[in-house]
């Protein structure tokens, strides 16, 4: 057993998730669209508990990134409602966006990096924020990014790096804060086998210390290689296809 950093921070869930919270998101009848294109998803309804593993699964332009988009409150729906850690997003205030994102790491497929700062500033950023003692956040980052394979680049610009190594540096900087659900598009899109398997055990170690975690991604040797269930969006539909050994299609709600 591969053992990453976060094997040693404690449970994300004894922070984040309020007692008795039984669903960490709840989709009922949601629909979303683009401006005034046609619906992208519809009729969407699901559950995700606190400390589960999906993979987010479906064709390209299925809505996965729509989805993704949905969950971290960059898209508002059109139709339905949303719950997310127990509260109806509709709500929500904008003045409590910044505390409420602060829970969710998202690895975006476009990595959104801080071009001229280093790699270990970038991934410091969420804890110096969050008010994180410094002689703490140059160890625990340097070690993260060790762990990523970057420990040779530690002081590097992400413009300076190659895309598999931005990509690196963006699951850092989604990890780092232990949150309480992590989002990631196509995190393993430019990375070759070896390290699509070592970040696969990284977001399996912060899932164990109590990260929902929803990984969308196109790769079918990885989902085939991990027992976790799978969101499959299909023809605007939304199937749960259960972690191994079953591995029937169940329409979503049935
Ligand atoms: P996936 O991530 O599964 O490839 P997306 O969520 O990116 O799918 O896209 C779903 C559909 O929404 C596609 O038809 C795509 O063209 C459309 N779409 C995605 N993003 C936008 C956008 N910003 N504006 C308009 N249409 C969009």
């Amino acid at each position: 057993m591969v053992r990453s950093p976060c094997s040693r921070l404690g449970r994300a869930g004894e922070i984040a998730i309020g007692k008795g919270q039984a669903r960490l998101v709840r989709f009922e009848d949601v629909a979303a669209r683009y401006g005034q294109g046609p619906d992208v998803l519809t009729g969407l309804s699901f559950e995700l508990a606190p400390g589960s593993f999906h993979f987010l699964t479906g064709p390209s332009g299925a809505g996965k990134s729509t989805l993704l988009r949905l969950l971290y409150l960059a898209l508002k729906p059109v139709g339905g409602t949303i719950h997310l850690f127990d509260r109806d997003v509709a709500t929500i205030a904008r003045s409590e966006l910044p505390a409420i994102r602060r829970r969710i790491g998202v690895v975006f497929q476009d990595f959104r990096l801080i071009s001229h700062l280093s790699a270990l500033d970038n991934v410091a950023l969420p804890l110096r924020v969050a008010g994180a003692r410094e002689a703490q956040v140059h160890d625990h980052v340097a070690e993260l990014l060790s762990w990523v394979g970057l420990a040779d680049h530690l002081e590097d610009l992400p413009p300076t790096l190659s895309g598999g190594q931005q990509q690196r540096i963006a699951i850092a900087r989604a990890v780092i804060g232990r949150p309480s659900l992590l989002l990631a598009d196509e995190p393993t899109g430019n990375v070759d086998d070896r390290i699509a398997l070592r970040l696969m055990y990284l977001f399996e170690e912060l899932n164990k210390v109590g990260t929902t975690v929803v990984i969308a991604t196109h790769n079918d040797a990885l989902v085939a290689r991990f027992p976790h269930p799978q969101l499959h969006l299909e023809d605007g539909r939304l199937y749960r296809i259960p972690g191994r050994p079953l591995a029937k299609r169940v329409r979503a709600g049935e």
